[in-house]
C-alpha cells in the first residue's frame, strides 16, 4: 500500500495497493495474449478507437485535473493543460495506423518490401512530476503502432494514470491492451526489465535509475527510450528584449515548482548587463505567485513530499541568496522561488538538478564563453537563449549540445515536434513524426518474382 499525500496540505488523499511480482507476471502474460488481437484491429478501426479514448478524456478533463490538482499540487492551469496534451497526443497519433507505411526498394528478380512491425508488449515507467503527459508521450504511440502497454505510475501519483487506464475501457479498447500497474519500482519496474515478454522500456526519471534500466535491458538486448535529468541553461545576451527576457525566465524555471526536467536553473547573463538584468528579474520573481493550486491565479504550487521538500532546501544553506519570491506559511511542502549567486561553476547548486524553485545565476563574457559554460554538464535536455542577433541564434543554437532549444522563448514541447535529450539526459526521442517509429522493428521481406 502507497500513501497518497495532497502535497498543498499533506492531507492523506488515499492509499493505492501496489502490484507485487506474482501480479506484475500476471498483467505482463495478459497483455502477450492481448497483443495479437490489437495488432490486427484494422489501421482504421485501431485509428477510430484512439480518437475515441480522446474523446473520452476531454469529457473528463476537469476530473482528471482536479486529481492531479490533489495528488500532484500542480495548478489547475497547468493540470488542464496536462490532461488536454493526453487528449491532444491521442488525436495526433490516432492519425497514424493508416499512415504507418513501409518501403518498396527495387530490386532485381523481385519485390523487396519493408513493414513497421510492432514489437509487443512495451513497458512504460512514469515519474511523479507531469503524471499524465509523460505517461502519453509513451502510451499513445506505443499502442497507435501496435503495441500492447503496462504503465506503472510514480509510488507518489499513480491516480491519473489509474483513471486514464478506466477511460481506456470506457472508450472500447479490448481489455489488457492497456494496463495501469500502480507499484515500486523496485518490483513491478524492475521485472519490466527482465521479464522476456517485455520487449520494450519507455522510461522517464532519473539519470541514475535510467542507467541502471538500460544496464539491465542489455541482456536481453530489450529497446530502449529514455528521458532523464537536466540542467539546462538559459543564456541572455546584451542585445536581447531584456525585458522579454526577464519577464519568461520565473515561469521557465520555477512552472511546476521547478520540478521540471526542462527547467532553466542555470542562468547565464552576459556581464555588461549582469547588474541590470538580475534588477529587472527580482521584481518579477516577487510576483510569481505561490498558492493553494486550485485557484486560477496559481502560478505554482507545493513540492511533491516532505522529503523532497528538505533535498531542495539543502541546495540554499550555505549558498549566496540573491533574492527570494513568496510562498503560503503553513502545512504543505511549500518552497518559495529562489535566486542564488553561483560563486564558481564547481557549486552543488550550480552543477545538480535541483527539481526545485531555485535558480543559479552567473555572468559570461562573450558568445564563445555561453557556449562553453552552456555545455560544462553531464546533462543536455533543453535550453534558451535570448538575442536580436539572427546570426548568433542561429550559431549558439548549434552550438548548445541539448535536444530542445528555444530562441527569444522558453517553450519545449510541442506533442507535434521532438522532444528528447543529448548526452545524458536521454536516449531516443518522443512526440513528433519519428517517435512512432521507436515502437516498431524494421522487417525487410523479398519476394521473388521469377517463375
Ligand atoms: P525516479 O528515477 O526515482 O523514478 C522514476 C520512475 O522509475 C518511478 O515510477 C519509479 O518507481 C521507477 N523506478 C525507480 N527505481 C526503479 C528500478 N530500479 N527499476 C525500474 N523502475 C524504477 O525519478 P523521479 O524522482 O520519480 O523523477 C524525477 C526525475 O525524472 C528527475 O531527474 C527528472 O529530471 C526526470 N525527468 C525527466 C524527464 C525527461 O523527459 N527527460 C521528464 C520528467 C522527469
Amino acid at each position: 500500500m502507497a500513501d497518497v499525500i495532497d502535497p498543498s496540505t499533506g492531507v492523506l488523499l488515499t492509499r493505492v495497493p501496489g502490484m507485487g511480482l506474482a501480479e506484475t507476471d500476471a498483467a505482463i502474460d495478459r497483455a502477450q495474449r492481448a497483443f495479437d488481437g490489437w495488432r490486427n484491429v484494422a489501421p482504421g478501426d485501431r485509428a477510430r478507437l484512439l480518437r475515441r479514448f480522446a474523446t473520452v478524456v476531454d469529457e473528463h478533463l476537469d476530473e482528471l485535473a482536479d486529481l492531479e490538482v490533489r495528488n500532484a499540487g500542480h495548478t489547475v492551469g497547468n493540470a488542464r493543460w496536462e490532461a488536454g496534451n493526453v487528449r491532444d497526443v491521442l488525436n495526433y497519433y490516432a492519425g497514424a495506423p493508416e499512415r504507418l507505411s513501409g518501403r518498396q526498394i527495387p530490386v532485381a528478380g523481385g519485390i523487396d518490401v519493408t513493414f513497421h512491425e510492432p514489437l509487443g508488449v512495451v513497458g512504460i515507467i512514469v515519474p511523479w512530476n507531469f503524471p499524465m503527459p509523460i505517461a502519453g508521450w509513451g502510451f499513445v504511440p506505443a499502442l497507435a503502432a501496435g503495441n500492447t502497454v503496462v504503465l506503472k505510475p510514480a509510488e507518489l501519483t499513480p491516480l491519473t494514470a489509474i483513471r486514464l487506464g478506466e477511460l481506456a475501457l470506457e472508450a472500447g479498447l479490448p481489455p489488457d491492451v492497456f494496463q495501469v500497474l500502480p507499484g515500486k519500482g523496485s518490483v513491478v519496474g524492475q521485472r519490466f526489465v527482465t521479464h522476456p515478454a517485455v520487449r520494450k522500456i519507455c522510461f522517464t526519471g532519473s539519470t541514475e535509475v535510467g542507467k541502471s534500466i538500460m544496464a539491465g535491458a542489455s541482456d536481453q538486448v530489450k529497446r530502449v527510450t529514455l528521458e532523464l535529468g537536466g540542467k539546462s541553461a538559459n543564456i541572455v545576451f546584451a542585445d536581447a528584449d531584456l525585458d522579454k527576457a526577464a519577464a519568461a525566465t520565473p515561469a521557465s524555471v520555477f512552472d511546476n515548482a521547478g520540478q521540471d526536467c526542462c527547467a532553466r536553473s542555470r542562468l547565464l547573463v552576459q556581464e555588461s548587463v549582469y547588474d541590470k538584468f538580475l534588477s529587472m528579474l527580482e521584481p518579477a520573481v516577487q510576483a510569481f505567485r505561490v498558492e493553494e493550486p486550485s485557484g486560477d491565479t496559481a502560478e505554482m504550487g507545493p513540492l511533491i513530499s516532505a522529503g523532497h521538500r528538505a533535498t531542495v532546501a539543502s541546495y540554499v544553506e550555505d549558498a549566496d541568496v540573491a533574492f527570494t519570491g513568496t510562498a503560503p506559511d503553513g502545512d504543505g511542502w511549500w518552497f518559495p522561488p529562489t535566486v542564488l549567486l553561483a560563486r564558481s561553476t564547481g557549486d552543488r547548486h550550480w552543477r545538480e538538478e535541483v527539481f526545485g524553485p531555485v535558480l543559479s545565476v552567473l555572468p559570461f563574457r562573450d558568445e564563445q564563453d555561453a557556449i562553453r559554460l552552456a555545455n560544462d554538464t553531464s546533462y543536455g535536455l533543453s535550453g534558451s537563449l535570448w538575442t536580436r542577433d539572427l546570426g548568433r541564434a542561429l550559431r549558439v543554437s548549434r552550438a548548445v549540445e541539448t535536444g530542445a532549444l528555444s530562441v527569444n522563448s522558453h517553450s519545449s514541447v510541442r506533442y507535434w515536434t521532438p522532444f528528447g535529450g543529448m548526452k545524458q539526459s536521454g536516449l531516443g526521442r518522443e512526440l513528433g513524426p519519428d517517435a512512432l517509429l521507436s515502437f516498431t522493428d524494421v522487417k525487410n521481406v523479398f519476394i521473388n518474382t521469377d517463375s
